[in-house]
């Protein structure tokens, strides 16, 4: 006997239903932004189709992504993209998936480019430790014209998408991509060090989301030394990579700022300052080479 046909509408209600049955905590933003992915439309175009009834081959393009989203695979790499800054980039298991708190990060990268200080500057150096998938690297070099990166990835494959990301958001001849876990031969002088390393303690793995834990690259989200390791390796490097008056950009953890901040001193680091997040957890370091 055929199903009876639903409309996108009731599709969209019980496919929500259904993740949340499941844990997933956006349930209807997952519903819409999967199933506007087999109709081609956007969130908007959703909301103006309730009453379109589905075809049987889109339904079972859907439940194929459906099913997927149920295994706890991110949105994010089903649908192979993520907005940042207002521009899309391609994201894929290789790369760490942006975070909104980390266009806190690329805000205050910006300000502390465009300061007076740098005004006469026809070059603005920012480098940038652990690409992924190039959302900062990339949209600094799209928001600033001045901007050329230098930029190191540890994992081939995420230097790939963060390659492509340049590229699609035409700023490649400005982003230098380096595989390499080191800061050997990556210059010194830069305006700005930007990182968002990986942070998380090992130890934390155990009650960490399965969205994150089972399938983002650990390589972008573990460090040793209860999480401090790369926090500790960017601090220590930067008064050697910076400019006189640059400045250190870096994303931590919750809970990690008061250490991060003594690390930051005893590096000989200056005038240390901290951005909130939007859950109001102290996020951002900005420390300048004075
Ligand atoms: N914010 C990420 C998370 O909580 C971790 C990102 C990182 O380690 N840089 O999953």
């Amino acid at each position: 006997m055929a199903e009876p046909i639903l409309t996108l509408g009731e599709v969209i209600i019980r496919t929500t239903d259904f993740f949340r049955g499941k844990g997933i905590v956006t349930p209807r933003l997952d519903a819409e932004l999967l199933v506007g992915e087999v109709l081609g439309m956007d969130r908007l175009q959703v909301y103006l189709s309730f009453d379109r009834p589905m075809a049987e081959s889109e339904m079972a393009r859907a439940r194929e992504l459906v099913r997927r989203r149920a295994g706890m695979e991110p949105v994010a790499y089903i649908l192979g993209r993520r907005d940042f800054f207002g521009r899309s980039f391609e994201v894929n298991p290789a790369v760490l998936i942006p975070r909104p708190e980390t266009e806190l990060l690329v805000e205050a990268a910006l300000a502390a480019l465009r300061d007076e200080r740098w005004a006469g500057e026809a070059e603005l150096r920012v480098l940038e430790f652990g690409v992924g998938s190039g959302a900062i690297a990339v949209s600094l070099a799209a928001e600033e014209p001045r901007v050329q990166v230098v930029a190191t990835e540890i994992s081939p494959a995420a230097a790939e998408v963060a390659r492509r990301n340049a590229e699609r958001h035409g700023v490649s001849d400005r982003v230098t991509l380096l595989v390499q876990a080191d800061f050997e031969g990556v210059g010194d002088g830069f305006h700005v060090l930007a990182a968002n390393p990986p942070y998380v303690d090992p130890a934390d793995k155990a009650t960490m989301m399965p969205d994150v834990v089972n399938h983002e690259p650990h390589q972008a989200l573990f460090a040793d030394n209860l999480g401090y390791a790369a926090i500790e390796q960017v601090l220590k490097a930067a008064p050697e990579l910076l400019a006189t008056g640059g400045s250190v950009i870096m994303e931590v953890g919750a809970g990690q700022m008061d250490k991060t901040k003594e690390i930051a001193k005893a590096a000989g680091l200056a005038e240390v300052s901290v951005i909130k997040d939007y859950a109001g957890i102290e996020r951002i370091l900005v420390a300048y080479k004075l």
